[in-house]
């Protein structure tokens, strides 16, 4: 069985902080999310992997749990006696080895059914039928979940702004039950769990079981909403004209209110964030909100110094270069950067580099000319470094 190290998976340190895990996370989901490299299966379960471990390292229990066993499951209490006899069967580093245990010993075929067992053997019911007549639990009101989507972007874009109009795909409130999942008929079992109050979440290639979110776990429930089927949200296609200011770059996240997943019982909805990719341009490159260009220009404008003509993100821009200018030599176009995210009355900056090219020796003329001025400018360079 094999076990994961999600710290490794991020990429951070054991003790790393809340900001640091959730920094690397986003580098990694947008690095391997399937909308970047569709069909490509690797980036797809890599995706995954990292989504499973910031799922438990961004959540303190589950990470508590995690720390202290080595993987994760609902039904670990990081605190119980229970965990500590069950901690100190694994290495004090990586955690509890699953390849001693027998399986076969349960008589279940299926791994993940008898991995629960295994835990409802050791730290006692867990995932077992409740028996309980009370009233089911009544839902309280909540905040609907928020959306990500990525959007991807040309440089020119990103550097004007942009208005479209994105397809998501949400939910909302359900109008027949408000968001309650029913409508205050009999109490039945839970169709989402059966009744035994927990469900079974994929995670890599062990299962997990979770504490069903249709009746709190308690397996019962009043008849479901006819129109929601219990969930209290109803699913929403709509198209969500979104509004992206100038100055974005690729990891900006930009937020929609209320766009979100609906929320229940008269909750709001969480938002929608468009993440943005941008993408690269020809000849500029971008820093922050600086643009850098490498121009080449010839020995006589070098030397004798003229105008040029640069291309800037919004079209020509005029470079006057001095005479004796070096090769290498940096110039500053201000204000041809980008707009800041922050202070869109601020602009960057672009900066020219110059690089001095090669006369290209086209005719015997121009040879007859070359020579001709190195007998009018004789000059050693090298002259400084003692071999003259
Ligand atoms: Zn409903
Ligand atoms: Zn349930």
């Amino acid at each position: 069985m094999a076990k994961k190290d999600y710290y490794q998976i991020l990429g951070v340190k054991k003790d790393a902080k809340a900001d640091e895990i959730k920094k690397s996370y986003r580098r990694l989901a947008r690095k391997h999310h399937p909308d970047v490299n569709p069909g490509d299966k690797a980036s797809e379960d890599k995706f995954k992997e990292v989504q499973e471990a910031y799922d438990v390292l961004s959540d303190e229990k589950k990470r508590k749990v995690f720390d202290r066993f080595g993987y994760y499951a609902d039904n670990l209490d990081p605190d119980s006696p229970f965990g500590a006899a069950a901690g100190s069967a694994g290495s004090g580093t990586g955690g509890f080895d699953f390849s001693g245990f027998d399986f076969s010993s349960t008589g279940a075929s299926g791994s993940g059914s008898s991995f629960r067992d295994i835990f409802s053997d050791l730290f006692g019911g867990g995932g077992g039928a409740r028996t309980t007549q009370a009233e089911p639990p009544r839902p309280l009101p909540k905040k609907g979940r928020d959306i990500e989507i990525p959007l991807a972007m040309s440089f020119e874009e990103a550097f004007s702004g942009l208005t479209t109009n994105i397809t998501v795909n949400r939910s909302e409130q359900c109008s027949r039950c408000q968001g309650a999942g029913d409508t205050g008929g009999p109490v039945v079992q839970c169709p989402t769990c059966n009744g035994t109050g927990q469900v079974m979440r994929a995670g890599g290639r062990l299962q997990f079981s979770q504490t069903c979110s249709d009746c709190e776990g308690t397996g019962r429930r009043r008849q479901p909403c006819s129109l929601c089927n219990g969930k209290g949200v109803t699913p929403k296609t709509e198209q969500v004209k979104v509004r992206i200011p100038p100055g974005v770059d690729t990891g900006s996240r930009v937020r929609i209110p209320k766009k979100g997943h609906g929320g229940r019982l008269g909750a709001e909805p969480g938002d929608l964030f468009i993440l943005t990719n941008v993408g690269k341009h020809r000849f500029l490159e971008r820093k922050g909100d600086n643009i850098y260009i490498t121009v080449p220009i010839t020995v006589p404008e070098a030397a004798l110094g003229t105008k040029i003509e640069v291309p800037t993100v919004e079209g020509k821009a005029q470079l006057k270069i001095p005479s004796g200018t070096e090769s290498g030599q940096k110039f500053r176009l201000r204000e041809r950067g980008f707009p800041s995210l922050r202070n869109p009355k601020l602009r960057g900056d672009q900066f020219v580099e110059v690089k001095i090219t090669l006369p290209r020796v086209i005719s015997e003329e121009t040879k007859e000319s070359l020579r001709q001025f190195e007998k009018l400018n004789p000059e050693n360079p090298r002259k400084t470094m003692g071999l003259e």
